[in-house]
Protein backbone atom coordinates (compact mmCIF):
# COMPACT_ATOMS: atom_id res chain seq x y z
CA UNK A 1 0.00 0.00 0.00
CA UNK A 2 1.38 3.34 -1.19
CA UNK A 3 0.25 6.57 1.08
CA UNK A 4 -0.50 9.18 -1.40
CA UNK A 5 2.13 11.73 0.90
CA UNK A 6 4.78 8.80 -0.20
CA UNK A 7 3.47 8.62 -4.15
CA UNK A 8 3.95 12.53 -3.97
CA UNK A 9 7.76 12.44 -2.62
CA UNK A 10 8.30 9.33 -5.39
CA UNK A 11 6.53 11.21 -8.04
CA UNK A 12 8.92 14.35 -7.36
CA UNK A 13 11.98 11.90 -7.31
CA UNK A 14 11.27 10.34 -10.10
CA UNK A 15 10.40 13.39 -12.26
CA UNK A 16 14.72 13.81 -13.17
CA UNK A 17 14.96 10.11 -14.22
CA UNK A 18 12.43 10.65 -16.68
CA UNK A 19 13.28 14.37 -18.27
CA UNK A 20 17.03 11.94 -18.66
CA UNK A 21 15.09 9.39 -20.39
CA UNK A 22 13.48 11.78 -23.05
CA UNK A 23 16.74 13.53 -23.31
CA UNK A 24 18.31 10.37 -23.96
CA UNK A 25 15.91 9.63 -26.59
CA UNK A 26 16.38 13.01 -27.91
CA UNK A 27 19.98 12.32 -28.42
CA UNK A 28 19.44 9.20 -30.10
CA UNK A 29 16.82 10.12 -32.65
CA UNK A 30 19.60 13.25 -33.25
CA UNK A 31 22.15 10.98 -33.98
CA UNK A 32 20.12 9.06 -35.80
CA UNK A 33 19.20 11.99 -38.18
CA UNK A 34 22.67 12.59 -38.02
CA UNK A 35 22.38 15.84 -36.74
CA UNK A 36 23.96 17.60 -34.06
CA UNK A 37 22.40 17.12 -30.20
CA UNK A 38 23.06 20.29 -28.07
CA UNK A 39 22.91 19.16 -24.53
CA UNK A 40 19.95 21.92 -22.40
CA UNK A 41 22.36 21.28 -19.86
CA UNK A 42 24.79 23.66 -21.06
CA UNK A 43 24.26 26.47 -18.98
CA UNK A 44 27.04 28.34 -20.17
CA UNK A 45 26.63 28.46 -23.83
CA UNK A 46 23.07 29.71 -23.27
CA UNK A 47 24.76 32.98 -21.16
CA UNK A 48 25.61 34.21 -24.48
CA UNK A 49 22.36 34.03 -25.99
CA UNK A 50 20.85 35.38 -22.80
CA UNK A 51 22.53 38.62 -22.93
CA UNK A 52 22.08 39.20 -26.58
CA UNK A 53 18.32 38.54 -25.78
CA UNK A 54 18.42 41.16 -23.34
CA UNK A 55 20.45 43.81 -25.06
CA UNK A 56 17.93 43.40 -27.98
CA UNK A 57 15.55 44.17 -25.11
CA UNK A 58 13.77 40.85 -25.56
CA UNK A 59 12.14 38.74 -22.41
CA UNK A 60 13.93 35.86 -22.04
CA UNK A 61 11.96 32.56 -23.06
CA UNK A 62 12.80 29.06 -23.85
CA UNK A 63 11.95 29.37 -27.63
CA UNK A 64 13.78 32.57 -27.98
CA UNK A 65 16.82 30.94 -26.21
CA UNK A 66 16.25 27.93 -27.82
CA UNK A 67 15.94 29.86 -31.64
CA UNK A 68 18.79 31.97 -30.85
CA UNK A 69 20.79 28.85 -29.95
CA UNK A 70 20.40 27.16 -33.39
CA UNK A 71 20.99 29.89 -35.47
CA UNK A 72 24.07 30.81 -34.12
CA UNK A 73 25.43 27.20 -33.68
CA UNK A 74 23.81 26.01 -37.39
CA UNK A 75 26.68 24.91 -39.91
CA UNK A 76 24.13 26.57 -42.37
CA UNK A 77 23.87 30.03 -42.22
CA UNK A 78 20.43 30.42 -43.69
CA UNK A 79 17.62 28.74 -42.17
CA UNK A 80 13.75 28.27 -43.05
CA UNK A 81 11.32 29.08 -40.39
CA UNK A 82 10.28 25.01 -41.07
CA UNK A 83 14.14 23.93 -40.96
CA UNK A 84 14.39 25.65 -37.09
CA UNK A 85 11.39 23.65 -36.41
CA UNK A 86 12.47 20.24 -37.67
CA UNK A 87 15.90 20.88 -36.41
CA UNK A 88 14.33 21.45 -32.98
CA UNK A 89 12.64 18.10 -33.26
CA UNK A 90 15.28 16.60 -33.81
CA UNK A 91 16.63 17.93 -30.21
CA UNK A 92 13.61 16.72 -28.58
CA UNK A 93 12.14 20.73 -28.01
CA UNK A 94 8.47 21.41 -28.72
CA UNK A 95 8.11 24.22 -29.87
CA UNK A 96 5.38 24.51 -32.32
CA UNK A 97 5.88 26.30 -36.03
CA UNK A 98 3.55 29.17 -35.11
CA UNK A 99 6.10 29.77 -32.40
CA UNK A 100 9.10 29.68 -34.53
CA UNK A 101 7.49 32.16 -36.94
CA UNK A 102 6.46 34.79 -34.32
CA UNK A 103 9.85 34.09 -32.27
CA UNK A 104 11.86 34.74 -35.57
CA UNK A 105 9.76 37.54 -36.33
CA UNK A 106 10.55 39.39 -32.94
CA UNK A 107 14.29 38.81 -33.69
CA UNK A 108 13.92 40.21 -37.14
CA UNK A 109 12.03 43.41 -35.74
CA UNK A 110 14.60 43.55 -32.77
CA UNK A 111 17.66 43.78 -35.44
CA UNK A 112 18.96 40.05 -34.13
CA UNK A 113 18.35 38.65 -37.69
CA UNK A 114 18.06 39.59 -41.52
CA UNK A 115 14.98 37.99 -43.65
CA UNK A 116 15.89 37.03 -46.83
CA UNK A 117 12.78 37.07 -49.37
CA UNK A 118 14.22 34.15 -52.50
CA UNK A 119 12.10 34.11 -55.50
CA UNK A 120 10.92 30.61 -55.56
CA UNK A 121 11.31 29.36 -51.81
CA UNK A 122 10.44 30.84 -48.73
CA UNK A 123 11.80 32.95 -46.66
CA UNK A 124 15.05 32.63 -44.92
CA UNK A 125 16.48 33.30 -41.87
CA UNK A 126 20.50 34.28 -40.89
CA UNK A 127 22.13 36.20 -37.96
CA UNK A 128 22.85 39.67 -38.22
CA UNK A 129 26.44 40.25 -37.90
CA UNK A 130 26.86 43.25 -39.24
CA UNK A 131 28.80 42.50 -41.93
CA UNK A 132 27.57 42.90 -45.28
CA UNK A 133 27.52 40.32 -47.88
CA UNK A 134 25.49 39.45 -51.03
CA UNK A 135 23.79 35.61 -51.87
CA UNK A 136 23.31 33.37 -54.73
CA UNK A 137 20.65 31.37 -54.89
CA UNK A 138 20.56 27.99 -56.86
CA UNK A 139 17.73 27.66 -58.61
CA UNK A 140 17.56 23.96 -58.76
CA UNK A 141 18.58 23.43 -54.91
CA UNK A 142 17.71 26.09 -53.14
CA UNK A 143 21.16 26.55 -51.56
CA UNK A 144 22.58 29.43 -50.93
CA UNK A 145 25.93 30.74 -51.20
CA UNK A 146 27.42 34.23 -50.04
CA UNK A 147 29.61 36.20 -52.03
CA UNK A 148 31.32 39.74 -51.60
CA UNK A 149 32.99 41.57 -54.50
CA UNK A 150 34.57 44.82 -54.14
CA UNK A 151 34.45 45.69 -57.84
CA UNK A 152 30.42 45.34 -57.04
CA UNK A 153 30.10 47.65 -54.79
CA UNK A 154 32.39 50.48 -55.84
CA UNK A 155 30.11 49.92 -59.01
CA UNK A 156 27.41 50.50 -56.80
CA UNK A 157 28.23 53.12 -55.18
CA UNK A 158 29.10 55.14 -58.57
CA UNK A 159 26.19 54.48 -60.04
CA UNK A 160 23.92 55.93 -57.41
CA UNK A 161 26.36 58.87 -57.08
CA UNK A 162 26.23 59.43 -61.18
CA UNK A 163 22.51 59.57 -60.10
CA UNK A 164 23.48 62.31 -57.13
CA UNK A 165 22.41 60.09 -54.89
CA UNK A 166 24.38 58.30 -51.67
CA UNK A 167 24.13 54.55 -51.85
CA UNK A 168 22.36 53.62 -48.48
CA UNK A 169 22.06 49.46 -48.95
CA UNK A 170 21.57 47.21 -51.46
CA UNK A 171 20.13 43.59 -51.59
CA UNK A 172 22.14 41.59 -54.61
CA UNK A 173 20.88 38.54 -55.83
CA UNK A 174 22.04 36.35 -58.19
CA UNK A 175 19.89 33.06 -59.41
CA UNK A 176 22.00 30.44 -60.33
CA UNK A 177 22.27 26.90 -61.97
CA UNK A 178 25.22 24.37 -61.30
CA UNK A 179 26.87 24.33 -64.72
CA UNK A 180 26.65 20.30 -65.90
CA UNK A 181 30.20 18.61 -66.42
CA UNK A 182 30.46 17.07 -69.93
CA UNK A 183 30.31 13.53 -67.65
CA UNK A 184 26.84 14.67 -66.88
CA UNK A 185 25.06 15.19 -70.19
ZN1 LIG B 1 23.73 35.59 -45.95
Amino acid sequence: MVRSGTAGRGAAVERPTQLGHNRRASYLLASMRGRRYTSPDKEASSMLQRQELRKAGLKITLPRLKILELLENSETRHLSAEDIYRQLLGTGEDIGLATVYRVLTQFETAGLVNRHNFEGGHSVFEMDDGKHHDHMVCIETGEVVEFVNEEIERIQKEIAKSHNFELIDHNLVLYVRRIKKESDA
